[in-house]
């Protein structure tokens, strides 16, 4: 096959946007940036912007069925802790079709957001009854079909759970997540990767659920073994301040201090959060090569507080996005969030910005976080368009009002700051389209909304 030359009025490659230059892809790749060569098949894309597609490094696609349900204030006061609540209600009964269903939809709504890739964050393991299924691997093979199916590239973080906390089995919806050893999870993803052999476009990381639902030689061992087969290592890390009051309890440490000690802080490791932490927990973190996953909406609407991607992103921390709890589904919104809490705690403008540079600079950072972040958080190479990426990326529709004006010295600005998700118009994966004109390119996006409200219904009136 010719290598195809997608020829849009703007492209946002390799950290530069260009009028009249061409993203030229052969075999899922991009392989050039510039002029294209003769005998390209030429796809003019006039009225368009390509930008690199984004990254979800973190999701747990099941929350999408508590959408609707938790804006509200029930008995005392509405906090993380009563959310966690109505979250693990859900938990408790979704079913594997049900499961797929939603997921479905979550991964539907990412590739219209502009979304290549997903980092599932997978924590229900066992059935209602807290038993293994016939295939202990059921749910997660039904999260990575959904996201298969939808088109996007998926990496099945698989989690560990030992326990409720410190001495306290897991109890409730909490023994749908449990494992019995860390070596569940690590032999969980030696069969699904097995299982998946065939499929490029997915992968699997280790996830020990956080200091909380995990002892210290759970962690470690789990560290160890995500070094071994150099896979990525999630936790959920210094997210709310109870989270620290029971880590310094149990250990005498703030989980950032005990992840460190226990070897869990490297160049593969990501702490999802890493909210309440200090200047010198920061130091280990940027020493040890480790990246953070914000969340910002998730964040805000959880009452989490804000990540200091200031001081991270001062030392030198890599940092991610991801959509979480998916109460929004909006990468360039998650991108604008992290710099716009700082905004509200600091009363400055521009705080990711730095003194001198170009107009569009911060808004470039901010989407280098948003692609190329996320995927290096979830091992995955590529997110700038640069010759040898995978071909992932976006086309934007200049004529959407949101865009109207962008130019190509403030196009990622105008993407990052002010763009509605009705902008993007098509989404492609490895060079091949999941998102055109708007819709689904591989689904049917009525089958999956239907579907998706069915599974929806059915855990509303089983609640
Ligand atoms: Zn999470």
């Amino acid at each position: 096959m010719p290598p195809r030359a997608y020829l849009p009025d703007l492209l946002l490659a390799a950290g530069q946007a260009r009028a009249g230059a061409a993203l030229v892809v052969a075999e899922g790749r991009v392989t050039a940036v510039g002029a294209a060569p003769p005998g390209a098949d030429l796809v003019r894309l006039p009225g368009a912007a390509v930008l690199p597609a984004l990254a979800s490094a973190h999701s747990h696609a099941f929350q999408r069925a508590l959408r609707g349900k938790t804006q509200l204030r029930a008995a005392g006061r509405a906090t993380f802790w009563s959310w966690r609540e109505a979250m693990y209600a859900v938990a408790a009964r979704i079913g594997p079709d049900d499961l797929e269903a939603v997921a479905a939809l979550l991964f539907l709504e990412l590739a219209r957001a502009g979304v290549a890739a997903v980092g599932e964050f997978h924590y229900l393991h066992r059935d209602p009854a807290g038993a293994p299924y016939a295939d202990p691997d059921e749910l997660a093979k039904r999260t990575v079909a959904a996201a298969r199916a939808v088109g996007l590239r998926v990496v099945l973080l698989r989690a560990a759970y030992a326990r409720a906390g410190a001495g306290d089995p897991p109890a409730g919806a909490q023994r749908r997540f449990a494992d019995a050893s860390p070596d569940d999870a690590a032999l969980a993803v030696e069969r699904l990767a097995r299982a998946h052999a065939a499929d490029p476009l997915v992968s699997f990381g280790l996830a020990p659920h956080s200091v909380r639902a995990c002892p210290a030689e759970w962690i470690r061992a789990l560290a160890a073994e995500a070094a071994r087969r150099r896979l990525p290592l999630h936790l959920h890390a210094a997210e709310q301040p109870r989270e620290l009051e029971a880590c310094r309890a149990e250990h005498g440490a703030t989980p950032v201090r005990l992840l460190e000690r226990l070897g869990a802080l490297g160049p593969r490791t990501t702490l999802v959060h890493a909210i309440h932490v200090d200047g010198e927990e920061i130091a280990a973190i940027a020493r040890s090569g480790a990246g953070v996953c914000a969340c910002p909406t998730t964040e805000r609407d959880l009452g989490d507080g804000v990540v200091p991607a200031d001081r991270l992103l001062a030392a030198g921390v890599p940092l991610a996005l991801g959509t979480d709890s998916n109460v929004e589904v909006d990468l360039f919104a998650e991108a604008r969030a992290l710099e716009g809490h700082l905004r509200l705690v600091s009363g400055e403008r521009a705080v990711l910005g730095r003194e001198g540079e170009g107009a569009d600079a911060l808004a470039l950072r901010l989407l280098d976080v948003a692609a190329r972040g996320g995927r290096a958080a979830l091992g995955l190479e590529g997110g700038h368009l640069a010759p040898g990426d995978p071909a992932d990326f976006q086309v934007l529709d200049l004529a959407d009002p949101s865009l109207v004006g962008a130019a190509e010295g403030d196009l990622a600005t105008h993407a990052v700051f002010s763009l509605s998700r009705t902008a993007v118009r098509d989404l492609y994966v490895a060079g091949e389209p999941v998102v055109l004109g708007g819709r689904a390119a591989r689904v049917d996006e009525r089958a999956v909304a239907a579907r998706g409200a069915a599974a929806l219904a059915r855990l509303v009136r089983d609640g």
